[in-house]
């Protein structure tokens, strides 16, 4: 954790440390999901900075992923291109994570259901309302814990959930600043849609240059 200097800072800073630490605990071991205890190979919580401004909220661990590795994002193909929009638009992942910079733009990642749902040819699924429905208490523990200036669900059904409301026609948010309350909303594409060809790449990544700019604008 780069030291920010104000020992007040500091104390909060790690005191969310410690915090986000008991909710990763827990998730670790979470059996409540009886269906996803038996298809994962681990739950993965989310990972990040305790002082991120960047919220990311993806949708479960992929099967070829986060699910081996244990960290949101990584490893397959989804993975391997979010991580690269991080780190081209300059968004920095926690040290023990994938990316390092010295960006001040620090992100946490974390998804919607903490374990990989499988369906009966053992490939990704979406998750269940039930799924989504017992594991939301740790996303919003996260929230609550995190002091973001911006959430960035990642897919139509992220969105929906950060949202609380349908989202019919979820690709025309994409990259959209949406204000509720205090808080700044920036729907974006799953990067799955991406891998599988639905968006042009070049563009996905231009779009978080753009996020970084709102950002910056949700800070002031
Ligand atoms: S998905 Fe969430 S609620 Fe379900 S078993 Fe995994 S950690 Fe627990």
């Amino acid at each position: 954790m780069k030291m920010i200097g104000i020992n007040s800072v500091m104390f909060k800073v790690t005191k969310m440390q410690r915090e986000i630490q008991t909710v990763r605990n827990t998730v670790v071991h979470c059996t409540k999901c009886k269906d996803l205890v038996k298809s994962r190979k681990q739950a993965v919580p989310g990972y990040g900075f305790a002082d991120a401004k960047i919220f990311f909220v993806g949708l479960a661990p992929g099967r070829l992923g986060a699910d081996s590795t244990g960290i949101p994002f990584t490893k397959d193909s989804s993975g391997k291109l979010f991580q690269q929009a991080l780190s081209s638009s300059g968004i920095c992942m926690e040290p023990n994570g994938i990316v390092q910079n010295d960006s001040e733009l620090r992100a946490y990642v974390t998804n919607l259901v903490k374990c990989n749902p499988k369906n009966e040819k053992g490939n990704n699924r979406y998750p269940s309302k039930l799924e989504v429905e017992n594991c939301r208490d740790f996303l919003k523990e996260e929230m609550g814990l995190i002091d973001f200036d911006v959430i960035v669900p990642l897919g139509r059904l992220s969105t929906e959930i950060i949202l609380d409301r349908k989202c019919s026609s979820f690709t025309s948010m994409h990259n959209k600043p949406i204000k509720i309350n205090d808080m700044c909303c920036i729907p974006f594409i799953h990067p799955s849609y991406i891998v599988r060809g639905a968006y042009p790449k070049n563009k996905y990544l231009e779009d978080f240059k753009d996020l970084v700019t709102w950002v910056r604008a949700a800070k002031n």
